[in-house]
């Protein structure tokens, strides 16, 4: 049986209740979805580049 995470219930990522709401695929809460959001900002990452 699905879970209810995968059922976009819960955040993907938190697990926390996002709107009560069960789209039918996994989702992320509006907080998650801030942090996956792609952004092209030069952050930790960028750090890494170097050998
Ligand atoms: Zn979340």
């Amino acid at each position: 049986m699905p879970e209810p995470k995968l059922n976009g219930f819960y955040c993907e990522r938190c697990g926390s209740l996002i709107d009560g709401e069960e789209p039918g695929y996994p989702r992320l809460c509006e907080d998650c979805e801030k942090e996956n959001r792609p952004r092209k900002k030069q952050g930790k990452k960028a750090q890494r580049r170097e050998q």
